[in-house]
This record gives C-alpha cells, structure tokens and sequence, in this order.
C-alpha cells in the first residue's frame, strides 16, 4: 500500500484513538488476506554472547563485563532436536560476531541441521560476514538471515555505534545476502537513542524500497553497563503503531512480535499479532544459558517466550482467534 509520509507521520504522532483503531484493524485485514489467521513460530537458539563489536546500546559488546559462554555444535543440534519434537519448522540461529563460528564450523552445523531435519528451514542472524562468507553458508543450506539495519539514517547510526563500524557495510550486507537468495530481514529499535520521527520515515522508505521478507522491531530497552544505560526504553504503542504501518507497506512481510515487546509489556505479543505481527520466536536455547545472552535488562525467557511453553503459546493465541500451525512459515512471493 501507498502511504506518504505525512500520512505515516501523522499515524505515527496522532493522538486520535480511532485513528490508531482504524490503523491497527486495517494491517489485520491485510495481514489476514495473505496469511490467514496464522502465527507461525520460530525457535530462537542463542549460540553465542561473545561479540567483536561494540554497539553502544547492547549487553552482550565487546567491552560489557557479561559472562561468557557459546554453545557447542552437539548443543546447538540437541536444541533442534527438542525443538523438532515440539513442533518447530524453523530455527533461528543468532549470536554475536564471534570469530570462533568459522565459516567452516558454522556450514558443518548448517549442513547438519539439514540433513537431520530436511522439512525445517534455518535462519541466521549472526552479524555482519563478507559476501564469500555468506554465500558459503547459504550453499550450506541456510534459507534465511536477519540483519536489522539499525537505523536508515547514516547520522543516526554513527551515533549507535563507535566509529569502526560501517552504515555503509551494514547496508552492503543486506544487499549481498538479497542478491544470494536469502530470505532477508532487516530492522530496527524503536525509541533508541537519537531517534526522531525523521529517522523512523527514512526507516520505512528503506523497509518501502528495499521490501525485505521479514523485518524484526521492538522497542529499545537500557542495558546495564553500556553507555545508555541511563537512557528510557522504546514505547510499546508507537511500536504497535510501526508494526501496522510496516504490514501496511509491506503485506506480505513476516512480521516478528519481538522478545522485547514481552518484556515491556505482559501482553506483548498478543497485541504485537493484533496490531499486524505474525511471527512468534520462543527461546529454544538451553535453560542454563538464557540468562547470559542479556542484549537489554530483564530480558525475558521464560513462561510464554521458553519454546518448552509451546502449548501455552498456541493457547494464548488461540484465544485472541490465531493458529500456530507446525510450519515453516515461507515468506508469501
Ligand atoms: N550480532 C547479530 C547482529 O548484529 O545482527 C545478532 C545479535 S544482535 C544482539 C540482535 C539485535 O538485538 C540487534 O540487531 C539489536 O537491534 C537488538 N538489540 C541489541 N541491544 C538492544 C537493546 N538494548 N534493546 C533492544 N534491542 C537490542
């Protein structure tokens, strides 16, 4: 749909209830016409906190005093395998940049994921690599790969991250992984520091141009020990409102309620798939190391973000009138 951007600015700074009503049923409607009424679920495994960059916003950067830790290829393989059985078609494999996931090490387990569980499809979402480096992995067999871009706004995002790191090579990325066949999403934080109406509009013209098969959003949340620690969390309505516009732009576009929507708000995943989401991604990594993978404070991972709750989340969805069905859940061409 076309929507200008003084429509999108005033969606996004109206204070007129009918109008976020009207904007929120509409992206439903839309959302229903290609999908259904179908959320599908992703298993979320967190293979490493350990990151070679220094992202003024995150946990787990390079110079946070955070545990450690990284799952071994068997572990990584054990949480496919439960994850398997209970129902997931897809999984997620994210971590920070650490070198110790070689591309030979991480096609071996890609490789492995495939040929134990052909009918699954894998996503990665582990930073920016080189080109070589992702086409590798997909010849391994990765479908997928999530990269937020952060912001659009080449100023903004000199402002979230140290100097060594590239907009420009962000961007590269996003453009590589697209012209290798992945399925591709990008992305970005709500109420992150330095944010402006201005840079959410450059956000969704990107989103509007680039038309990425998934786009990932939740709301900013302070991480202790960074350098915006002090900083206020992202709004969860001017979230739900971006998640309406993006499936309003973009109707085919899988649409994640994020684990930081939970965190802020009880219910945020139900309103994030009443506003227009229809992706869940429940951690699936082991118990012991969920709490270390800390990108923000109090990061959920338990009740109906565990992948062990799968009946639970089917429940809950079930009651706002959504199925989770045991699927892959492909991008619609
Ligand atoms: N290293 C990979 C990458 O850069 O894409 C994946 C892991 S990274 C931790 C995943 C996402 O977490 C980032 O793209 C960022 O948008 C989000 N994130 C990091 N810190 C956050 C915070 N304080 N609040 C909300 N989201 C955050």
């Amino acid at each position: 749909m076309n929507l200008s951007s003084s429509e999108i600015k005033r969606l996004l700074t109206t204070s007129d209830p009918t109008a976020v009503d009207e904007l929120t049923a509409e992206a439903c409607r839309v959302r229903d016409e290609v999908y259904g009424r179908r959320v599908f679920m992703r298993g979320l495994i967190e293979v490493s906190n350990h990151c070679r960059n220094n992202c003024l916003y995150c946990g787990i950067r390079r110079e946070a005093q955070c545990q450690r830790y990284r799952l071994t290829p068997k572990q990584i393989m054990d949480c496919c395998r439960t994850g398997h059985t209970l129902g997931f078609r897809t999984f997620v494999l994210q971590g920070g940049e650490d070198a110790w996931f070689t591309d030979e090490v991480m096609c071996s387990i890609v490789r492995d994921i495939k040929r134990e569980f052909p009918d699954c499809a894998v996503t990665l979402s582990l930073g920016e690599r080189g080109r070589e480096s992702f086409q590798r992995l997909r010849e391994a067999g990765a479908d997928r790969y999530l990269l937020r871009h952060e912001t659009a706004d080449r100023r903004h995002y000199g402002q979230l991250h140290p100097a060594e790191m590239s907009y420009d090579h962000r961007m590269q990325c996003l453009h590589d992984l697209r012209d290798l066949g992945y399925q591709v999403g990008c992305g970005f934080m709500v109420g992150s520091p330095f944010q402006t109406v201005d840079t959410l509009l450059q956000d969704l013209e990107f989103i509007n141009s680039f038309c990425p098969e998934m786009v990932g959003i939740g709301p900013f949340i302070p991480a202790a020990g960074t350098p915006f620690e002090q900083r206020p969390a992202g709004s969860v309505e001017l979230t739900l409102r971006l998640l309406s516009i993006i499936r309003l732009l973009h109707p085919q576009v899988l649409l994640p309620a994020t684990t930081a929507l939970g965190t802020l708000h009880p219910a945020g995943r139900e309103r994030a798939v009443a506003a227009g989401a229809n992706v869940v991604m429940p951690n699936l990594s082991p118990q012991d190391t969920r709490a270390l993978y800390a990108i923000y404070n109090n990061k959920l991972s338990t009740g109906s973000e565990a992948a062990e709750s799968v009946a639970d989340i089917r429940l809950r969805m079930e009651a706002i009138g959504y199925e989770v069905p045991v699927d892959r859940g492909d991008y619609k061409k």
